[in-house]
């Protein structure tokens, strides 16, 4: 292995991410006061959490009467009953202090007339158990998620947080005690750091790229979630992937359903509606799920357009430009920008995108990371933690509602925070590291910076992320998975071939794709497996040949374990189906009990 320079950091804790979930953490950990260190890949302004537009939800009550347990109900019911429903209680009860903090933080949320907290409706958020649609999105604009990130920012410099900004993190440390920290490359100077923590948390994100079609940033490549599975310990529910059917072809930026809401529709390579084949009364207008799947059949069929027949094409162009520049102004500009048409002339070239990532590190409500033992199901991994769309609380369980994954960043950031300052007592000592401690981050480092086979990280990805595509995504059947979980363990066996070019430190971007890859794989790997063993249909996991929900036999999380063979081992634990209070009982699947 070859010498680097290695540069030792102690902290009580240390945060992997400056996303909402990371921000909010190491914030909170700061003021508790807690030394904490925070890595990002990214300045933490360009992490993901940047993008979200809707809201954040919580049961205020600013535009019609709430309650955080309607919210509750129907964060169990959209879960599709895989959630746990203490996180989800303490979710949706703590949603309420959450916002609050942000309000006095300085988020420039919207204001309602008389200068409460504007809320807006949202998909699936109802009041009373279902009964009609409540507004619930405490909304910025359509800039939440950047006002969110920017005023968490703001706040962790002013309790003076230390950043470590485009740190790339490679892998934790353990030992036979627990979790002790993680190594990371300066990605400007080629030096490693070992920061030991007594808290490591991971706020690493989702990983959206090991698909073809994303609506998330390139970033999202699911290294926190490998990270964890090299260490030998499980991720769960990973089967659980949200589609939205209208990403622009090629570059994934969402186009939102109120185009088809104003009288687009879809074609295949016949010029033909074909979405009237497969929902005659809804049509166009069918839920994500539907509308993703058929177009996916239409694409598995051989109707696709272009040359590769590997998209559909969205028709805004029959509403004339005034209608459209009237209505969809934020659409015609995504529609020249990134697909270069001009949408009141010609049709856009979209396909069904990812856009959130239900599965990850799986963790207790105050953000423990768990690895079963024998009669031990929830057993805490010491000195790891899990937050935001890394981990699986499970809030969010077979598939989030629209607002959640912010609310999800702040609550259980916040969480994370409170346990930390219960479970670190101030001053406390740092244990020697073992010689070895960071001999698997820098024998896998080493190993890809000097990959000399034939096959580029751009060849590998392609595959991995058009096999993911075809054989992982919305139409999912026995063929499809097995044929795909077959072809996906050739190609992350094809990584024995890999070729990098560039064997330098110094901001040596051939390098960090690699090792994001490898981090995809493992990801996607355990996507596939879990999906293909997972006979049933629940949420966003739709089997053809397991069309309905099987509670029986499969009201349970997934746990996957990845080998270094890239071998998938899966196991079982049981959904959380207790509550944290006496404020409201179980909801059992398809009943209302209070
Ligand atoms: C287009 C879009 C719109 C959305 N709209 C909404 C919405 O309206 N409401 C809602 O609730 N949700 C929405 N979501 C979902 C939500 O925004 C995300 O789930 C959430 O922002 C994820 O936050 P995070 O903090 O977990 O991760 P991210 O914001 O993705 O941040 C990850 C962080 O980890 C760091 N990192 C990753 N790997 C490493 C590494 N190896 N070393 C060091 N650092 C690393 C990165 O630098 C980054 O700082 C949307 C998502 C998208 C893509």
């Amino acid at each position: 292995m070859a010498a680097y320079n290695i540069i030792d950091h102690e902290y009580d804790v240390v945060v992997v991410g400056a996303g909402g979930a990371g921000l909010r953490a190491t914030f909170g950990m700061v003021q508790h006061g807690l030394k904490t260190a925070c890595i990002t890949k990214v300045f933490p302004t360009r992490s993901h959490t940047v993008a979200a537009q809707g809201g954040v939800g919580a049961a205020l009550g600013n535009m019609a009467e709430d309650n955080w347990v309607w919210h509750m109900y129907d964060t169990v019911k959209g879960a599709d009953w895989l959630g746990d429903q203490d996180a989800i209680e303490y979710m949706c009860r703590e949603a309420i202090p959450a916002v609050h903090e942000l309000e006095h933080y300085g988020v420039p949320f919207s204001r309602t007339p008389e200068g409460k907290i504007y809320q807006r409706p949202f998909g699936g958020h109802m009041r009373n158990f279902g009964e009609a649609p409540v507004q619930r999105a405490c909304a910025a604009a359509d800039r939440t998620g950047h006002a969110i990130l920017h005023t968490l920012y703001q706040q962790s410099l002013k309790h003076k947080a230390e950043f470590f900004v485009e740190y790339f993190a490679l892998d934790l440390m353990m030992d036979e005690s627990g979790c002790r920290g993680v190594v990371a490359l300066d990605m400007a100077t080629g030096t490693i750091h070992r920061f030991k923590g007594h808290q490591t948390v991971m706020a690493t994100g989702g990983y959206g790229r090991s698909y073809f079609s994303c609506t998330s940033a390139h970033t999202c490549t699911g290294d926190g979630n490998a990270m964890v599975a090299r260490a030998g310990l499980p991720l769960q529910d990973m089967e659980f992937v949200q589609f939205h059917p209208t990403g622009v072809y090629g570059a994934g930026v969402l186009i939102t359903e109120g185009a088809r809401g104003e009288g687009g529709y879809l074609t295949n390579s016949h010029g033909e509606r074909f979405m009237e084949r497969y929902a005659p009364t809804a049509k166009d207008l069918a839920s994500r799920d539907v509308v993703s799947r058929a177009m996916t059949m239409e694409i598995r069929d051989g109707q696709g357009i272009g040359p590769e027949k590997d998209h559909i094409l969205l028709h805004l162009e029959h509403l004339g430009a005034e209608v459209l520049h009237q209505r969809l102004p934020g659409i015609t500009e995504t529609a020249k920008v990134f697909a270069g048409v001009d949408a009141t002339k010609e049709p856009i070239p979209v396909l069904p995108t990812v856009h959130y990532n239900m599965g990850g590190i799986p963790t207790n409500y105050m953000a423990e990371a768990i690895s079963p033992l024998p009669g031990k199901p929830d057993n805490v991994i010491p000195g790891l933690m899990a937050i935001g769309e890394a981990a699986s609380v499970s809030v969010h369980g077979a598939n989030r509602l629209g607002t959640n994954s912010l609310l999800d960043l702040v609550v259980f950031g916040r969480a994370a925070a409170l346990r930390a300052k219960d479970l670190i007592k101030k001053g406390t000592p740092h244990r020697p590291l073992s010689k070895n401690a960071a001999d698997l981050a820098l024998s896998r480092l080493d190993r890809i910076r000097n990959a000399s086979g034939s096959l580029t990280t751009a060849a590998i990805r392609k595959n991995m992320q058009r096999t993911m595509q075809n054989d992982a995504a919305v139409f999912r059947t026995s063929k499809t998975l097995k044929e795909g979980m077959d072809k996906m363990g050739q190609i992350a066996g094809s990584l024995r071939d890999l070729k990098v070019s560039d064997r330098s430190l110094i901001f040596n971007t051939d390098l960090i794709e690699a090792l994001e890859l490898e981090n995809l794989m493992a990801c996607a790997l355990a996507t596939i497996v879990g999906g293909e063993a997972r006979h049933e249909s629940r949420g966003a996991h739709a089997h053809e040949d397991f069309p309905n929900r099987d509670d029986e036999n499969w009201m349970k999380h997934t746990l996957a374990w990845i080998a270094d063979d890239w071998k998938v081992k899966l196991d079982y634990r049981p959904v959380h189906t207790y509550t944290l209070t006496n404020d409201v009982k179980y909801i059992p699947p398809k009943a209302r009990v209070y």
